[in-house]
């Protein structure tokens, strides 16, 4: 497609003396371009260097290379033997043969203002007849031909490169490998190395998202007082929801829930317990579920049981033997106890307790002949009442319990 100019290079040696030697095999002269050199006006340079020299007199190469990037170019000559030609023009020289090696001359390109990124190649040729002279691009002062062993000129146009670092795809978002692209872009190349050689393509470096790690949620009914949820499969990973199995149906969190019954919570005020009846403590209970809850809040779950305060005990304190009076019989039990004459029931004990220490001794004694005589419970408003009577029934006993205190 492109058309390529090719552009005759001659060079004119001229040697002050002319050597002459037969050969059978033809000699060969190596001809390549130097390193490519970006000037500061933004021109190429590239030196053209000979090498192996065998002695040439004619020196005739071409360059061909892309005129859709290289719009012209101009050899200087470093030894002042080199001339350039337009065309077809060949100039030489007869006077001798050029023996050095190295530069010959340093050839400066000039490019297209946007010069495609990458390798360009300037081609060397050789070889190429003119007007019907036979291969005489390289010969010595003899006319022995030479034979031209050509190498070919690179010059790197640089691309513009942004560097990606390496992102590791997840079930949310791609990922993509480590790569390397050109900003520029007409240019749009991408690599997948630093050095430019693995060519890839803004596509091909992605990571496709990854596969959600889905979690299975079995339904649960709502109660009165907990929320239910309807199946559903969400990602431990990113959290997405789904309502199927197949994760196509979108939902969230708070969608699926289904929210609690709400049954009638109905308070309960804490009431005493009597001899007659039993009490409650202050208690919350829903007449749907039967929970029943200590607090308000309902954080301490009971039961209707466990807020039920048994009655009292019917026995009176006092009443020792349970007789349902106080009198000297039960006075004379506490007194044989305490005198370890005789050992009172369980129950009994606990009759007599009267200052609820668990122990029976000096001070319930006291207490229980302080009933009997009705002073005890110690009651302001009416210190003697009773003890008239009490004193009919156990005025006897009456004068040990003095005894013993
Ligand atoms: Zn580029
Ligand atoms: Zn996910
Ligand atoms: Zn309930």
């Amino acid at each position: 497609m492109k058309k390529i100019l090719t552009v005759l290079l001659a060079l004119l040696t001229m040697a002050v003396l002319a050597t002459t030697v037969a050969a059978e095999e033809p000699a060969t002269l190596k001809v390549s371009f130097g390193e490519a050199v970006y000037n500061e006006d933004g021109t190429v340079s590239m030196d053209l260097i000979v090498d192996e020299n065998p002695g040439f007199a004619i020196l005739s190469v071409f360059l061909d290379y892309d005129t859709n990037v290289i719009t012209e170019w101009k050899a200087v000559n470093a030894n002042s033997k080199l001339t350039q030609t337009a065309g077809y023009g060949l100039i030489y020289s007869m006077d001798g043969n050029f023996t050095e090696t190295g530069k010959i001359a340093t050839i400066t390109f000039t490019l297209v203002e946007n010069a495609p990124h990458g390798n360009l190649v300037v081609t060397l040729l050789d070889g190429v007849n003119f007007e019907g002279t036979p291969n005489r691009d390289c010969v010595n002062y003899d006319e022995e031909t030479i034979n031209v062993e050509v190498e070919d000129g690179t010059i790197a146009i640089a691309h513009d490169l942004v560097h990606v670092e390496a992102v590791e795809a997840t079930c949310e978002k791609e990922g993509n490998v480590e790569y390397w692209y050109c900003k520029d872009e007409a240019c749009g190349l991408v690599w997948e190395d630093e050095a430019l050689t693995i060519v890839s393509n803004h596509k091909n470096v992605k990571r496709g998202v990854k596969e959600h790690t889905v979690v299975a949620m079995d339904a649960v009914a709502p109660g009165c007082h907990n929320t239910g949820n309807v199946a559903y499969w969400f990602c431990s990973v990113c959290n997405a929801v789904w309502t199927d199995e197949e994760c196509t149906q979108v939902s969230n969190h708070l969608s699926v829930v289904l929210p609690e019954l709400g049954g009638d919570v109905i308070h309960v005020e804490a009431k005493a317990a009597t001899k007659e009846e039993e009490g409650v403590k202050e208690h919350w209970y829903c007449e749907e579920c039967e929970k029943v809850w200590e607090d308000e809040a309902r954080t301490q779950l009971s039961n209707h049981k466990n807020v039920i305060i048994p009655k009292l005990p019917e026995f009176a304190l006092a009443d020792v033997n349970g007789d349902g009076e106080v009198n000297g019989l039960d006075y004379m039990l506490v007194k044989r106890h305490v005198l370890g004459t005789h050992e009172m029931t369980e129950e009994q004990s606990a009759r007599a307790d009267l200052d609820g220490n668990g122990v029976i001794e000096g001070l319930d004694y006291m207490f229980v002949k302080r009933a009997v005589l009705g002073t005890w419970p110690v009651v302001e408003d009416e210190p003697d009442a009773g003890e008239g009577e009490n004193t009919e029934n156990t005025e006897g006993e009456n004068t040990d319990a003095s005894d013993a205190e």
